[in-house]
């Protein structure tokens, strides 16, 4: 069945953890999976609608519709994460909190796609290994609430959930169940231009110097930068005189979406059964993107979300925070990894500044007495959210800067290995967190204060980020 049995009252269902719900501890059996499987298991984060028929009318649309992205790119994605996980690629993962319809626009795409790139390079030079982009674009529309309702000018109103289920205008905030329809053409349209840019050679690496530093004030950065194209050039220029530059991966680069699978009714409706070209065997692919992860506020081992997880070949990730025990980060990798592959599991973990050096070590030591090889990810923005001066929600680039350098040392002192970074982040000259090259204060924050959600690194911002891995790469 396409929609959740009446005897589950909806109702309930929204409050998160009702004391019958057995969270914890797993009965998963691994045989008896289906995209709607998720339905019989207690879920966290859910949707009210106020009638199942719009739901059950844009469901039936989703299932006619054609796949976002085919079993060979998601297989090929799988292939560099295994490499990612051995320790012989470098992952970067990044894009806004919240995509919004709205930012299906040539310009939007276009700055965040440029970001991306420029970072890349910096990557590249500074890791000296293959690079792996994933965004979060093309279908990051649904948003976890540690509150479901917002005070606004006096009133209570239910809170932004993301685009593809209420409206941030608050005279859209009740969940419109269209909006799963609207998510897929804006998922479209956006992978679309994405993939007609790389296809005309927007990412040629003979022209670097087109992704202008638009936003960077920073001379001292815009120098460095400078010295890292400079140095990709001179490298470009040899391989020309020798011939070797033939290869079409110079011209153009893979480039992966991704986004949170919380709507589960949206991920069940793309879930696809296509033969794997590996073998011509038929197996369940989540088509709207080739990436999806799980939320660190439903990531519960016998919840809705890990078991819808567990049955799509793509790789998929996990985020982990300062409250998940080393037992539930087993049991979750046992659930999701039940195959052993390398790479499959990508955890990426955000547990704040002053947690990391704690729980970091035991989490790694914990996935090493098994026999699941990950992909490590440090995201060092989630744990350090907190509120400015005047109520706005910040982040001190401070604390970002310092969550990933641990997170570069700790793996590094523990005989592991961090392969890779994801970051909320925006090409545009944002002023959302503190701190960074372009020194903003707290006063700075109304100038440009874009987000609709959690808040961004800049442009600038995150060109330190990458030159922060870059230089802990190269000392
Ligand atoms: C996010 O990535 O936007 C997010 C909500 O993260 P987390 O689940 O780690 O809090
Ligand atoms: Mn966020």
């Amino acid at each position: 069945a396409r929609l959740r049995s009446n005897s589950i009252d909806y109702t309930e269902r929204e409050t998160s953890n009702r004391p019958s719900d057995d969270l914890t501890g797993t009965g998963n059996d691994k045989f008896q999976w289906d995209p709607t499987s998720w339905h019989t298991k207690p879920i966290v984060q859910d949707v009210v609608y106020s009638s199942m028929k719009g739901v059950e009318k844009a469901l039936q649309k989703l299932e006619a519709l054609p796949p976002l992205v085919s079993p060979y790119e998601i297989n090929n994605l799988q292939e560099k994460l295994r490499d990612a996980a051995l320790g012989k690629a470098f992952v970067l993962q990044g894009g806004d909190c919240a995509e919004l319809f709205d930012y299906c626009s040539q310009e939007r795409i276009e700055s965040k796609m440029k970001i991306l790139l420029q970072m890349s390079l910096v990557l590249i030079w500074g890791t000296k290994l293959p690079l792996v982009r994933i965004g979060r674009i093309a279908g990051q529309f649904a948003k976890p609430r540690s509150k479901l309702t917002e005070e606004v000018n006096g009133q209570v109103i239910p809170s932004f959930r993301g685009d593809n289920i209420n409206g941030f205008d608050v005279s859209e905030r009740t969940p419109d169940p269209s909006r799963l329809v609207s998510a897929y053409f804006h998922s479209a349209a956006t992978l679309n231009y994405i993939r007609s840019s790389l296809s005309s050679g927007f990412a040629d690496l003979h022209r670097p110097f087109d992704w202008s530093l638009s936003h960077v004030q920073s001379s001292a950065v815009k120098a460095r930068y400078r010295t890292v194209v400079d140095a990709i050039t001179e490298g470009l220029s040899f391989m020309k005189t020798v011939g070797a530059d033939k290869s079409s991966t110079l011209e153009s680069i893979d480039f992966y979406t991704s986004h949170e699978g919380l709507m589960l009714e949206f991920e069940q409706s793309l879930t696809r059964k296509l033969q794997d070209p590996r073998n011509g065997e038929r197996k369940w692919y989540n088509t709207s993107a080739h990436f999806l992860w799980i939320g660190d506020r439903t990531r519960q081992v016998n919840g809705a979300h890990v078991e819808y997880f567990r049955g799509i070949m793509n790789p998929v990730g996990v985020k982990v925070g300062p409250s998940m025990t080393t037992d539930e980060l087993v049991s979750i990798l046992d659930v999701l990894d039940s195959d052993y592959v390398v790479g499959k599991v990508t955890l990426i973990t955000r547990y704040g500044i002053g947690n990391i050096s704690q729980i970091l070590p035991t989490h790694i030591e914990a996935v090493k007495r098994t026999n699941h090889k990950v992909v490590w990810i440090s995201d060092p923005c989630h744990g350090n959210t907190k509120s400015s001066t005047s109520g706005l929600k910040t982040r001190d680039f401070e604390d970002i800067m310092n969550e990933l350098a641990l997170a570069l040392q700790i793996h590094k002192d523990n005989d592991s290995q961090l392969n890779g970074v994801h970051l909320e982040l925006t090409g545009d000259a944002v002023t959302e967190c503190i701190g960074g090259s372009a020194q903003l204060t707290h006063e700075d924050l109304e100038v440009r204060y874009d987000t609709v959600c959690d808040p961004r690194l800049s442009e600038s911002q995150s060109l330190d980020v990458a030159f922060l891995i870059a230089d802990w790469c190269t000392q």
